[in-house]
């Protein structure tokens, strides 16, 4: 089987949730990747040096600056004549462009998966991951978005992929770009960082969760998340969520201070592989999925924490 994995990048480098997806679709067969972006060949002269990869698309068009879906899927479209899957991280990027491929090639989409268990076979989270399908795709083409926490990232060299220059349909005239704010910061990105720190409601409000969540993340170089409770009360922007409706992360650490752990909260997650929790309430159910819990105030526990560090 020969597949098309969708290159996330920001036309200058790539980013990690390729690599888990280059896994993935290795799985499947043989990895073909699209670059698709403007003056972003740089991007693809990494990914073609991403170990098991057979041969990287260059789509550099101005039409694919900025990751239109409404530009780059008929070009993906067009480019899946000649492969049988197409697989994009299950990123908000991946999950904004992969529908639209999957209608135009009129398939299903297979979403999210954990596994690959055959050829057209894949396991997938349902009821926010309290259950796991198998599902079986009949369709002649596979459309697929990956959970890149479930799968190893692929070695970033050792790779020596050829680059091909391909031209696509460019603008479709459906959608423009307006502008982007992107909110920067020094801490590692969440779904990269290898410690997440996360703040819940029982924060009390921003500059609350600012004294006592930011300066333990600082100590420990750890990425900042929240709970949904946290990020609706305003306390932090909303890329901060993690959970259902948020950001799936499975960092090495992850400590939660004074989150109750709700089922749509572990499902963002519980496939850290150490949880840490600081809650006050003893049956609050987030220490049913902790490996450490602390039962404690976090106002005392939190700073005391972060000043033996
Ligand atoms: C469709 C849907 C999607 C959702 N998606 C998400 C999602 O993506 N992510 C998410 O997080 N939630 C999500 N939710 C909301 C979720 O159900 C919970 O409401 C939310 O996770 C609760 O956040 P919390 O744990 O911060 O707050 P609470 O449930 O209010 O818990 C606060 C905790 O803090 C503890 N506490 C209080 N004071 C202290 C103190 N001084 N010291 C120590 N501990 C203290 C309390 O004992 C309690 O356990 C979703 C809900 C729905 C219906």
């Amino acid at each position: 089987m020969k597949t098309l994995v969708w290159v996330e990048h920001d036309n200058a480098s790539l980013k990690d949730a390729t690599l888990a997806t280059v896994t993935a679709a290795a799985r499947l067969g043989e990895v073909h990747l699209l670059v698709a972006g403007s003056g972003c060949r740089a991007v693809a002269e990494a990914a073609a040096q991403i170990a098991g990869v057979g041969k990287v698309h260059l789509a550099d068009n101005a039409a694919y600056e900025h990751g239109l879906a409404e530009n780059v899927a008929p070009l993906i479209a067009d480019l899946m004549a000649d492969h049988d899957a197409f697989v994009a991280p299950a990123t908000t990027t991946g999950k904004n462009v992969a529908p639209r491929v999957a209608a135009l090639l009129d398939v299903m989409q297979v979403s999210d998966i954990l596994s690959v268990e055959g050829e057209k076979t894949f396991t997938r989270p349902i009821y926010a991951g309290n259950a796991i399908a198998t599902v079986e795709s009949t369709d002649a083409k596979l459309v697929i978005t990956v959970r890149g926490t479930a799968f190893e990232k692929a070695a970033a060299t050792g790779g020596s992929a050829a680059i091909e220059d391909v031209a696509g349909p460019g603008d479709a005239g459906l959608s423009s770009f307006v502008g982007a704010e992107l909110a920067k910061s020094e801490r590692p990105e969440l779904t990269s960082a290898k410690i997440v720190v996360s703040g819940g409601r029982a924060l009390k409000d921003a500059a609350t969760f600012e004294e006592y969540i930011m300066p333990l993340a600082d100590k420990l170089g750890a990425g900042v998340g929240a709970s949904r409770a946290a990020v609706d009360a305003g306390y932090v922007p909303n890329d901060y969520q993690v959970g259902q409706t948020g950001k799936i992360v499975a960092p090495e650490v992850y400590i939660a201070v004074g989150i109750s752990g709700a089922i749509q909260h572990l499902a963002g997650m519980k496939d850290s592989k150490t949880i840490i929790a600081i809650n006050k309430d003893e049956d609050a159910p987030i220490f049913q999925v902790a490996d450490i819990g602390l039962v404690a105030d976090l106002f005392n526990a939190v700073p005391e924490l972060t000043g033996k560090l």
